[in-house]
């Protein structure tokens, strides 16, 4: 058995909730299941600017229970900063992460702190294909995992999800993580420690529609390729060098062609579509430095990445 770091707390389980009024009664009931009457946890929803009662109902179940605890940010920062947020915050000698629809079945916490009791400090779960997820969002993650396996340098499991166990040692790392671009699959794969998976089968959401829309995922997909690698940039290099090596060939025929034949007005299609394509190539390298210089600025600004209006309990 793992020795307590903090006297008191030793499970924190944190939720990220953006507008989850429809589930938040039936979470805290499965996770009430899950802990008994354990005492010493804390359960952490991190409202993410929710526009509806989810606030209202966690701080309902906040003044019955005392293990409950809200977090509300200002505004609407996204998933991975609500995250973050309520990891910041956690105190247990684990914290465990997982979303507020109920997806991740809390069923399986138990399994996961026997994992961690064995003396593993990141349990991570990925996901068995459900025919219980959406095509599309099987396709897309396929896409995305595929991408960042090619142009990233960090490994993270293809199915791997944002409901995992954390030891206290690698909460304190994440901490000391501040990025404007966050991708927590990503730094936990870079933190190392001892990481062991479980798999399990995502369940349909329980109540609401996803809030994660094709822009949200499109930002996450990009974050989640561009914060660990400068591969995409090498990749823009090495292509520059190829087509101007093959637009120096094509240059030289054209100018023998001028100079030892009489066909040189010939071809119009010829000029414009290596225009064109040498144009098109241009432009693209032009949007990945773009990118990467963007994100340099963002960074440095270095802005609080989430903002807290209130805290319940206040502490
Ligand atoms: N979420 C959040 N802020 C957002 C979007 C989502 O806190 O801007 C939360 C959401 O309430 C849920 C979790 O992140 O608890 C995962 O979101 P969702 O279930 O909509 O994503 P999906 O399962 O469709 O990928
Ligand atoms: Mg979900």
């Amino acid at each position: 058995m793992r020795s307590t770091m903090v006297p008191g707390i030793r499970i924190s389980v944190v939720v990220p909730c953006y507008n989850e009024e429809g589930n938040i009664s039936e979470l805290y009931h499965k996770l009430n299941e899950v802990l008994g009457s354990f005492n010493q946890a804390e359960i952490i929803f991190v409202d993410d600017g929710s526009t509806d009662c989810t606030s209202a109902l966690v701080e309902k179940f906040a003044h019955e229970d005392k293990r409950v605890q809200l977090i509300s940010l200002s505004r609407n920062f996204g998933h991975q900063f609500a995250l973050k947020a309520g990891l910041d915050h956690s105190i247990g000698d684990c914290v465990i992460s997982l979303d507020a629809d109920l997806q991740h079945p809390p069923s399986l916490i138990p399994d996961m702190i026997k994992k961690w009791n064995e003396g593993y400090d990141v349990v991570y779960t990925v996901r068995r294909d459900s025919r219980k997820l959406p095509f599309f969002k099987k396709l897309t993650s396929r896409c995305f995992y595929f991408l960042a396996k090619m142009l990233s340098s960090v490994d993270v499991h293809p199915g791997a999800a944002d409901f995992r166990l954390l030891d206290r040692s690698v909460v304190d790392v994440l901490k000391e993580c501040r990025e404007s671009y966050l991708y927590i699959r990503g730094l936990v794969s870079w933190a190392g420690f001892r990481q062991t998976s479980i798999e399990y089968t995502p369940d349909k959401r329980f109540a609401g529609k996803t809030k994660y829309s094709t822009g949200k995922m499109i930002r996450f997909a990009m974050a989640g390729i561009t914060s660990f690698s400068i591969r995409p940039l090498q990749l823009s290099l090495i292509l520059g060098i190829i087509i101007a090596g093959i637009a120096f060939i094509y240059g030289l025929y054209v100018v023998c062609i001028y100079t030892f034949t009489s066909k040189a007005v010939a071809g119009w299609t010829s000029t414009t579509a290596s225009v064109l394509f040498i144009g098109g190539i241009q432009l693209i390298i032009l949007g990945i430095l773009g990118e990467y210089i963007g994100k340099t600025y963002i960074e440095n600004k270095r802005r609080p990445t989430y903002v807290i209006r209130k805290k319940h309990p206040h502490n």
